[in-house]
């Protein structure tokens, strides 16, 4: 049983000002596996507080200051990598191959990432009599989801550390473990007390206390379109900066060419990958309708090879995070099969063998873009095809949606593929599997507004300062 009791304030481990607890429940399990404290305004005052001030002096530090800091973190995050992989397989139920495999890589890569931006990055440009100069933006925000745990909060806590900024984090309640663990890094590593702060509990509270806070500068927030909407307006009194990562619906464009099966299936298997909770998952396939028959027989293949159970043994796929996630994917199951959808594998239920443990079937579906389960973003194992007629069909299909965070394609030819891309209205397009730690990540249309990862992740922390006649 993990019990984090404290919060991480002014550089120490501090109870809450008001008790109070949840319980955590492991999602294989469904058995409580901790207890975490639920701050109040009081605590989150507290960190806001801490993080004023030391912006003072933080604000003020050399690169070559907060390189050594942030190597120090690198080295500590390395040595306990297997203890923060280990956390968000108990947390959110990610197979361990996964957990301590990409979850932490990630964290890792934005760490490293920042390390590589800090080290080139313009913070003073001439520009003719104006000198222009880069400045951290203050006290930050800093509110995450609890699907890439490890994800969300390195590529906003790198960055802000790395630009001069001071922060309290929000960790998810479904997921507050990982978080945990990492505060510890940055405090054994050495940051200075009050330049990294966090603060667990409901985000109704604590999440409603940082972006209302007059002392907060900016909220970076990744999560629901919801949520995020609110958060914008509890924001606006106070006319903060606010950085929005929510949600997706993203297309993945299989192009007629002689690898349609070999990538319809990997899309398939990729999309079952981290049980499907995934903001930027290809989750509608678009394959040409002259070769649909190929394509579902290779969905399905792929699909109903996707292991599924314990994350502790050697599957591809663990439970989702919770007993309402859960529900709500059987919703929008049963709401695909009561609209006509073709059911091509997978199902309602959980997989066989499994009574115990909030697991799904992975589910691929052949629908239409205009069904409910091809338009709001499922957040589990559930993949809709879709056919188009030719690329234009294809790209007007893919643009459809009232989301525009990722985009895919697949096929032979390059100049199609990059064709393809420039017409997809979304903040980021991955042709063949790529992939890079320095590609800005984020969302035209209701996917959000500002870009994380890389170069771009710093420029969302910084004020730009303009001294005309230098
Ligand atoms: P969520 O309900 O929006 O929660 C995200 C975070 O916001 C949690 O820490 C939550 O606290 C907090 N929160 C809740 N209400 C709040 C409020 N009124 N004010 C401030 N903070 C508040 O999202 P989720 O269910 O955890 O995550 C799933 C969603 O996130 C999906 O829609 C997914 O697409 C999206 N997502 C997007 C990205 C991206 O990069 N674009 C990445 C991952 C996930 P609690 O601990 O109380 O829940
Ligand atoms: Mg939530």
């Amino acid at each position: 049983m993990r019990e984090y009791l404290k919060f991480y304030i002014d550089g120490q481990w501090v109870d809450p000002v008001t008790p109070k607890t949840a319980e955590v429940v492991n999602p294989a399990t469904e058995a409580v596996s901790g207890t975490i404290s639920l701050g109040s305004p009081a605590d989150v005052d507290k960190a806001v507080v801490a993080a004023r001030r030391a912006f003072e002096t933080y604000s003020q530090t050399s690169v070559k200051e907060r390189l050594d800091l942030l190597e120090t973190i690198q080295a500590e995050y390395l040595r306990r990598e297997e203890e923060l992989g280990m956390a968000v397989l108990e947390e959110m139920g990610a197979p361990r191959g996964l957990a301590c495999g990409f979850h932490t890589l990630l964290g890792k890569g934005h760490l490293g990432t920042a390390i590589e931006v800090l080290r080139e990055f313009k913070f003073e440009e001439q520009r003719g009599p104006t000198m222009i100069l880069r400045e951290p933006i203050g006290v930050c925000g800093l509110i995450t989801p609890w699907n890439w745990p490890m994800n969300q909060t390195c590529v906003k806590i790198f960055p802000a550390l790395a630009t001069g900024c001071t922060m309290i984090l929000k960790p998810p309640q479904l997921a507050p473990y990982s978080a945990q663990i990492l505060a510890e890094i940055l405090h054994t590593a050495g940051v200075p007390a009050g330049v990294f702060n966090m603060v667990q509990g409901q985000g109704s509270v604590i999440g409603t206390a940082l972006s209302t806070h007059p002392d907060v500068d900016m909220i970076s927030f990744t999560g629901s379109e919801p949520v995020g909407v609110q958060i914008q307006k509890d924001a606006a009194d106070t006319v903060k900066r606010v950085g929005l990562e929510l949600g997706g619906k993203s297309a993945w464009i299989v192009l007629d060419d002689a690898s349609l099966a070999a990538n319809v299936a990997g899309a398939t298997s990729g999309m079952m990958g981290n049980s499907g909770q995934t903001c930027s998952a290809g989750s509608r396939l678009l394959v040409p309708n002259a070769r649909m028959d190929e394509a579902l027989a290779a969905a399905k293949e792929a699909c109903e090879a996707v292991t599924v159970g314990d994350p502790l043994g050697n599957v591809a796929m663990g439970p989702v995070v919770s007993k309402s996630q859960y529900n709500i994917i059987q919703d929008y199951i049963q709401k695909g099969l009561d609209e006509g959808a073709t059911l091509v594998a997978g199902g309602l239920g959980r997989p066989e063998g499994l009574d115990k443990g909030f697991y799904c079937r992975p589910t691929v579906f052949k629908g239409t873009n205009q069904m409910v389960i091809a338009r709001e973003e499922i957040f589990g194992p559930v993949l809709v095809i879709i056919g188009y007629d030719d690329l234009d069909d294809a790209v007007a299909i893919a643009n459809d949606s009232n989301f525009g965070l990722g985009g895919y394609v697949s096929g032979e030819d390059a100049e199609t593929c990059r064709a393809v891309s420039r017409r997809m209205r979304t903040g980021a397009i991955w042709i063949n599997g790529g992939f890079d730690f320095h590609a800005a990540f984020g969302g035209y249309k209701r996917s959000g507004n500002g870009r994380e990862w890389g170069e771009e992740g710093f420029r969302e922390y910084l004020e730009h300062k303009s001294v005309v006649g230098w």
